[in-house]
């Protein structure tokens, strides 16, 4: 059984509902660049894959970058002057800005209120803020509780630590037929935010789990890692390696209701670019190429020009397009599971022809062979219509040249690659 057969067997349906359980799973954990919210998240998934998980250490020289401090939260709230929580980490992990420094004491409202961030576009929803590379704290909280906050004195606690530790990151390696590779990676620094980090992450993890349970012929490698220093810290560990990647996807965003959009790698004319258009081309689907821009996920490491990979990233609605992007709407209903497996599915689909896109060569070249003797072209002449696999197969013969892959014979055909791939390998 190969990667191709996963989506005959698999319940598509059962497999949605699977990542829309998995990432209401990891929803609650308070996750961060570093500390312990990352670790729980892949202890969370180890029991599903095979899962590696490497510290770095604090301090530790990553070309231009240096892996920072460790952050831990306990609590963080701020009290009125009769005790009551009127903001509570405790109720959701983005009331504190991710990454606070340690605080403790008592404040007027005037004087609290530069360290409170707030939506007034969207009144009811809570922002999602970090502060990883300054020292700084903060609370976010949703405009309407702001404008109702009365004057008082305030008890402010964030009760963090940012101390030596390390940043950690976890890997998941499927050995091939080959030890050439295919990179799948997303970032897992994100606290209670669905689409963006745990759609991507619960898609890579089920990837994995079923790409685990099939003759592969390429080697995978899952990454999953904090957001630029997770990739910048990996690159800078496997710089030796990095040239068996013969193909990558970042995933992102992959949960909400809008089109698939594919960001392509800085080389614009991978196989990974040209195998993820035709999937979305054939989908019957709207979708959205967009190019490659050096901004966004971890794509910007890899195709940094020192490295420069063969790596694109599959997304929904990319992100910063969608209002509920980095606030308090990106949460359990806005994912549904309707999206997660058409995403999931895709994929399969991306992987199915990076597996089989080979590149043959027509040992019967000269003039077309006689089909009707092998019984592979219609019996009756001059019928019009019934065409269609002939024609994947004439296209097949005449382009099997040595210098054409089969995913170049489908988009020049117009063919869908399983057509073609079936002339070869029924
Ligand atoms: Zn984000």
């Amino acid at each position: 059984m190969n990667i191709t057969d996963l989506k005959e067997i698999l319940d598509i349906e059962q497999v949605g509902q699977g990542l829309h359980q998995l990432i209401s799973d990891l929803y609650p954990i308070c996750r961060s660049i570093t500390g312990n919210g990352f670790r729980e998240t892949l202890g969370q998934i180890q029991p599903l894959i095979p899962l590696t998980l490497h510290e770095v250490p604090t301090g530790t020289q990553v070309f231009d970058w240096t892996v920072p401090r460790e952050w831990n939260i306990r609590d963080a709230y701020v009290r009125n002057s009769q005790g009551d929580r009127v903001i509570d980490f405790q109720k959701s992990n983005l009331h504190v800005v991710n990454y606070s420094v340690p605080v403790h004491k008592k404040l007027s409202l005037e004087e609290l209120k530069p360290n409170l961030f707030t939506l007034p576009d969207r009144p009811d929803w809570v922002p999602y803020r970090t502060s990883y590379y300054k020292d700084s704290w903060g609370f976010c909280l949703t405009h309407r509780q702001l404008l109702e906050l009365p004057d008082d004195e305030y008890e402010v606690c964030i009760d963090t630590t940012l101390e030596p530790g390390s940043l950690t990151y976890g890997e998941c390696y499927l050995p091939g037929e080959e030890s050439d590779e295919v990179l799948i990676s997303c970032h897992a620094c994100h606290p209670s935010l669905a689409n963006d980090n745990l759609a991507g992450i619960a898609i890579a993890t089920h990837l994995a789990k079923h790409l685990g349970q099939v003759a592969r012929r390429y080697s995978y490698r899952f990454i999953f890692i904090p957001a630029t220093i997770g990739s910048i810290t990996w690159l800078s560990r496997n710089e030796e390696h990095v040239d068996r990647i013969k193909h990558g996807l970042v995933l992102s965003c992959l949960g909400d209701p809008g089109k698939s959009t594919y960001k392509k790698s800085r080389r614009g004319d991978a196989e990974i670019d040209r195998a993820v258009l035709h999937v979305l081309q054939h989908s019957g689907q709207d979708y959205e190429a967009i190019d490659f821009f050096p901004y966004g996920y971890d794509e910007r490491q890899y195709c940094s020009p020192g490295f420069n990979l063969p790596v694109g990233c599959l997304m929904r609605t990319p992100n910063s397009k969608y209002p509920e992007y980095h606030t308090s709407a990106d949460n359990l209903e806005f994912v549904q599971p309707v999206y997660l497996q058409d995403s999931f599915a895709k994929c399969l689909d991306i992987l199915s022809v990076l597996e089989h896109n080979k590149t043959y060569v027509n040992q019967n070249p000269k003039c077309e062979p006689q089909l009707g003797k092998r019984g592979l072209y219609r019996s009756v002449g001059g019928a019009a219509g019934s065409g269609i696999d002939e024609m994947a197969m004439l296209w097949t013969l005449n382009l099997s040249d040595g210098k054409h892959s089969l995913l170049e014979i489908a988009d020049r055909s117009g063919s869908e690659f399983s057509a073609i791939k079936k002339r070869l390998m029924p």
